[in-house]
């Protein structure tokens, strides 16, 4: 199977009723785990890279993984995002580099850290829906800030600051034509979300719902949604780490935005943490061992296991073999 649009796999989880996790990837092992897990559950996947993924691997090495993902696991649809971009420019370069979707971050201005205004976003976004969806490519928008900052992207604000306004999320999305939304409802991103179990007042649910009401036909998109499980914690601090005591984005909060219109649920600090735990217990148990597959091989299925589970969480599990893909030209048809 080539390549899918996003937009397939999420119009597809819109008719079945289920979200698709997005897990961002850095190197092979990443890309491995989160097909393995695919396999084994039947299920459509999203890869995405952020801008700084982009440049830890040259781009290309990137690539020509998802190339080799593909080819190995011809019976997934695999989705190649970008994650945030931060220009027009960044989501054309993905698009050249053969991304079938990219996020344009335009709740930010190009340095990735400062609140724009919504003329701004509203007039980098629709560039990029113009370019992009003339080559089939799906594009994702953001409204409204996120809390914290992930791989030097964001406003490092508190999740609370810029939570989005849902008329501003109906104007926005009928002067941009995007596929996806992403909005701010109280999440941020990295291990840091919550000081203590998010209640109605921190994670504001309420306010997502309110925006499904008024766009019943675009994709949610939640991003900052790690449930970063205290187990997982617990590895790495048993083993030397030092992590401070914190809370995610618990499974069923997700599990009722999925219920209201949120196809695609960003997650990236719980397969961090799997990966880190697994690799310092390791190194605390055999400090005699010096071969990188020794822990690499134990991070990758711990990667897995955590993968897996959220695929079957989502909803997504079982729903890989459901549709036959539609070529990008079909989709650059489509949306003449
Ligand atoms: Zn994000």
């Amino acid at each position: 199977m080539p390549l899918v649009a996003m937009r397939q796999v999420l119009d597809e989880a819109a008719k079945g009723g289920y979200g698709v996790g997005a897990f961002n990837v850095n190197n092979m092992e990443q890309i491995q785990a989160i097909m393995e897990a695919a396999r084994a559950t039947k299920s459509p996947v999203i890869i995405q890279a952020s801008r700084g993924a982009r440049a830890y691997s040259q781009d290309r090495f990137l690539v020509h993984l998802m190339l080799a993902a593909v080819e190995l696991y011809p019976e997934i649809p695999v989705v190649m995002h970008l994650d945030h971009g931060n220009s027009v420019a960044t989501c054309k370069s993905a698009i050249e580099q053969g991304f079938t979707s990219v996020m344009m971050d335009g709740s930010l201005t190009e340095d990735g850290k400062t609140p724009s205004t919504f003329e701004y976003n509203v007039k980098v976004t629709r560039e990029v829906v113009e370019l992009a969806h003339a080559k089939g490519v799906t594009v994702e928008g953001e409204i409204g800030t996120l809390g914290g900052v992930e791989d030097g992207h964001g406003a490092g604000v508190s999740g609370l600051a810029h939570v989005t306004d849902p008329d501003q999320a109906v104007e926005f999305v009928k002067q941009t034509g995007l596929d996806a939304l992403a909005i701010a409802i109280g999440t941020s991103h990295g291990a840091y979300k919550f000081t203590s179990k998010p209640t109605g007042e921190t994670l504001k649910m309420n306010v997502l719902i309110e925006i499904h009401k008024r766009l019943p036909n675009v994709h949610l998109v939640m991003h900052g949604s790690s449930s970063v499980p205290k187990e997982l914690q617990d590895v790495i601090n048993q083993y030397g780490g030092k992590l401070k005591p914190t809370w995610g984005v618990p499974v069923e909060e997700i599990q009722l935005g999925i219920k209201n219109g949120v196809r695609k649920i960003n997650v990236d600090t719980d397969n961090r943490l799997a990966m880190t735990g697994a690799i310092r217990k390791v190194f605390a148990e055999s400090p005699e061992k010096f071969d990188p597959r020794d822990y690499n091989k134990p991070a990758r299925e711990a990667m897995q296991k955590v993968v897996a589970q959220r695929m079957t969480q989502f909803g997504q599990a079982g729903h890989a073999g459901d549709y036959q893909p539609i070529a990008l030209s079909e989709m650059a048809k489509r949306y003449r």
